[in-house]
């Protein structure tokens, strides 16, 4: 004998009423079959709203019309698929369900209130009518059916509303009536009777529990427990896209599982079928080949240290504490005897070391009672200040991880507790149950979603996320965006997911939670008229808990730099080429590091100053390893290179200045380059990786023009002016020369000073050689001198500039990237 439950999500409607008629026909060929079957669909919740209805109203017309109608078109929609379908047993149920439902109404109405009796029956309506649709189902496909009354088989004990079977009586009841051979049997879930025969029912969700206990009185070879999912994963699937199926697993960790949340089976069903050692199969009825996940003895096939991640929510903790609590004997078992005479089930507890104080997690539909009953129990003590005034903290959620191995392997607690601090999640308490097959922190209701994605990322090395945000897209910025979208199938294969999920320039910003198809993307931007708007990126990762979204500030906006802090709080990673931050003033400078160093998140700007080549990162290593700056000159601008470089080989300074403007190694207005601004900007930037305090008004700068030239009018009129300044370059560059010097404009620091000046280097001087738009940075330092270490390259150009804004995106993973 082997018994199939049907979920209600496998009977919501006709077609997958008729599939899970099909798989019952098909298993019923191949040997005995007993099923159990929910009520269709959403039912169950809408009987509940009739009780609600009665309560509230004194009536429930509405929703009892409701379930009317949608009986109605259950059978109507299967009659046309299946056309000898005979409706009158079940519409025989359907009246008579109807007509019961309205005079418990009416019952209700003048009793003021529901007893727990009346409720089983009500809410139970819907398994009756689904066994007497899927009997007129299977008969019509020409196979024997009859049913099984779990109120006469099943005998339970307990809440009425929460009833336990005993599994040993109501083994003796299959035996005095034994099934008849030949038929597919059918037994309403969610129900069984009482020991005077009055129908009672096993709590929410409770007909895998009925499968689980008709399997076991029969004893069954296998109970499967047909769902809308491939089996059971190692996540919910509806909060984690990349949930992984599992193929097995053993009894004590699907009930770990279920008892922490994962609402595919239901927690009580696993002790009935693990005393009898029936395996349990969870299947999909919308997919039957699939393999499902088989739960037994042991941990199986996948021998995995972790199984799963589940969560609770609704939950309030209750903290119990006081002087009063110290040593005294008994004080726990008063606490949890107040809680369960009032029938107030306890989901975790801890206790302090100290004694001082117990906690524990309740629903939070049961923190009003909880109040009354701790406080009528306690108070003695609560009057006489031996205890303090008991606290409650609402909202609270638990995670679980679940696994057999957690109990050999190290580590695992670490790595969850860093996955929470790593998306910033606070946790309330922890409890590991003494299995250690289960450990769970409380924290915060609304960082669940944060908390499941980041444990499932870094516990199961499953896909990594990397969600951007490009604000200016431009010349770096659209180049930037260009290389995610060649990249992002290599990095897919090494499961690393890029998306770009936000771009924003001055006109327009496009925004996708789920990432923005990249194909054409310039021609959407064009399209885009929305402005750019903290708020709108800040909400957007709220609302789809992106837990490693980064922005990409490529403008040269202050406005923009000014809100980092923000985005660092808010949890953005941010990175960006863009030198405002990091040259505004000390206080913005350091309230930036304590933003991402509180919010754990990442402030990298490697492409400030020498664009793609690795400056700041060794300089941050130097220095992190004990090294000290005592010396620094460098090239930082590549157009400034360019330019002075051309004068070598007799080239005027204007001429150098057009040839470089037209091949856009100029800023637009070449002035930018020319004024030494941008060079004093990258300069305080090393000074201050090296720990300097200076502020931009204290760098000295002499710029790359003639003291005094005229910068004024628009960018032609200067053009046309700066040829005045050749003969000064000219004749500076002829004098340098005879002492076998160049020109170049250098960035110095030394004695705590900025100076960016131009100066006339000799050969040996390793700026001598720097030319055609290259950078050289010359670090002169405890460790290296006299010969200083020098990095070279080209310092400027969107490609590279790009590159090295990826290559800091990708650093935003950290640890993550070797994994
Ligand atoms: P049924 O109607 O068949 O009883 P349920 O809705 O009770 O179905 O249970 C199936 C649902 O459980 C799935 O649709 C899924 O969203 C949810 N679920 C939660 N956690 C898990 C998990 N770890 N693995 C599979 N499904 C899960
Ligand atoms: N129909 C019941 C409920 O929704 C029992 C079940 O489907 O498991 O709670
Ligand atoms: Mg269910």
């Amino acid at each position: 004998m082997r018994v199939l439950k049907f979920g209600g999500s496998s009977l919501a409607d006709a077609d997958r009423f008729l599939r899970a008629a099909d798989i019952i026909v098909n298993n019923a060929q191949q040997g005995e079959v007993s099923v159990v079957l929910s009520a269709p669909g959403k039912t169950t919740n809408k009987l509940v709203s009739v009780i609600d209805g009665a309560l509230r109203n004194g009536e429930a017309e509405l929703q009892i019309a409701e379930l009317e109608s949608s009986f109605q078109s259950l059978f109507n929609d299967i009659k046309l698929q299946l056309s000898n379908v005979d409706g009158r047993g079940y519409f025989n149920q359907v009246k008579t369900s109807l007509s019961q439902l309205r005079q418990f109404v009416h019952g209700i109405n003048l009793l003021g209130m529901c007893p727990d009796n009346v409720n089983a029956r009500i809410i139970s309506k819907g398994e009756r009518v689904s066994i007497q649709l899927m009997k007129a189902v299977l008969e019509a496909k020409g196979q024997k059916a009859s049913l099984i009354d779990p109120v006469k088989y099943l005998l339970a004990e307990g809440e009425p509303l929460e009833a336990m079977v005993d599994v040993e009586s109501s083994t003796e009841n299959f035996k005095k009536s034994p099934l008849a051979e030949g038929y597919v049997h059918i037994m309403p879930g969610f129900t069984a009777g009482s020991d005077n025969g009055e129908l009672v029912t096993l709590g929410r969700n409770g007909s895998d529990y009925s499968a689980a206990v008709l399997a076991s009185c029969l004893r069954a070879e296998c109970c499967e427990i047909w769902t809308d999912v491939d089996g059971v994963y190692n996540c919910d699937p509806r909060l984690v896209d990349d949930a992984r199926l599992l193929k097995s697993l053993s009894y004590q960790e699907a009930m770990e599982l279920s008892y922490f949340g994962a609402s595919v089976l239901h927690p009580k069903t696993i002790a009935p079928i693990a005393q009898f050692h029936i395996p349990c199969l969870i299947k999909n009825s919308f997919n039957p080949q699939g393999e499902g996940t088989l739960i037994g003895q042991d941990t199986g096939e996948d021998k995995l240290p972790i199984k799963g991640i589940t969560t609770l929510n609704n939950l309030v903790m209750v903290s119990v504490s006081g002087p009063g609590m110290k040593g005294m004997v008994g004080m726990a078992s008063r606490v949890f005897g107040a809680m369960s005479s009032a029938g107030i089930s306890i989901v975790l507890i801890t206790q302090s070391s100290s004694e001082y104080s117990i906690s524990f997690c309740i629903e939070s539909a049961d923190k009003a009672r909880a109040e009354q009953v701790l406080a009528e129990a306690f108070d003695l003590e609560l009057k006489n200040s031996l205890l303090e005034p008991v606290e409650f903290i609402e909202n609270l959620s638990i995670i679980t991880l679940v696994g057999d191995g957690m109990r050999t392997s190290k580590g695992v607690a670490s790595r969850f507790f860093s996955s929470l601090a790593e998306v910033n999640v606070n946790i309330v308490a922890i409890a590991q149950g003494s299995s250690e097959r289960a450990i769970s922190a409380v924290v915060p209701e609304d960082k669940i979603s944060e908390a499941i994605k980041a444990c499932h990322e870094n516990l199961f090395n499953s896909k990594h996320h990397l969600d951007i945000f490009v604000v200016g897209i431009g010349g770096v910025g659209g180049e930037l965006v260009d290389q995610i979208q060649r990249q992002q199938a290599k990095l897919a294969e090494k499961g690393i997911v890029i998306r770009v999920c936000g771009l924003a320039n001055s006109k327009g910003l496009l925004l996708d939670g789920n990432g923005l198809p990249l194909e054409h993307w310039r021609d959407r931007m064009n399209g885009a008229t929305e402005g750019f708007s903290l708020a709108r990126l800040i909400s957007l990762v709220q609302r789809n808990h992106i837990i490693n979204p980064v922005l990409v500030d490529c403008t040269s906006s202050e406005t923009i730099a000014n809100q980092y802090a923000e985005f660092l709080s808010a949890g953005f990673h941010v990175v960006t080429p863009n030198k405002k931050a990091n040259t505004a003033s000390m206080a913005y400078y350091h309230q930036l590091r304590n933003s991402a160093s509180l919010s754990r998140r990442k402030f990298l700007y490697e492409t400030t100053v020498g664009a793609g080549l690795p400056v700041i990162e060794n300089l941050q290593n130097l220095i992190s390893a004990g090294d000290e700056l005592e010396k620094f000159n460098g090239i930082l601008s590549g157009s400034l290179s360019y330019i002075f470089g051309k004068l070598d080989e007799g080239m005027t300074l204007s001429q150098a200045t057009n040839i470089a403007k037209d091949n856009g190694f100029t800023e637009p207005d070449p002035r930018d380059d020319l004024s030494g601004m941008d060079v004093a900007r990258k300069l305080l930037i090393l000074a201050r990786e090296t720990g300097l305090s200076l502020e931009l008004d204290q760098v000295e700068v002499e710029p790359a023009l003639p003291p005094g030239f005229d910068v004024s009018g628009s960018i032609e009129e200067f053009m046309q002016r700066l040829p005045q300044a050749d003969k000064y370059f000219t004749e500076l560059s002829e004098k340098a020369a005879k002492e076998g010097k160049v020109l170049r404009y250098v960035g110095e620091i030394l004695n705590d000073k900025c100076k960016v000046s131009l100066s006339a280097v000799d050969e040996d001087d390793p700026m001598f050689k720097i030319k055609d738009g290259e950078n050289a940075l010359a670090f002169y330092s405890r460790y290296y001198q006299p010969i200083p270490l020098v990095l070279r390259g080209y310092g400027a150009g969107t490609e590279v500039t790009a590159a090295g804004v990826f290559s800091d995106v990708m650093r935003t993973l950290g640890w993550k990237l070797g994994v």
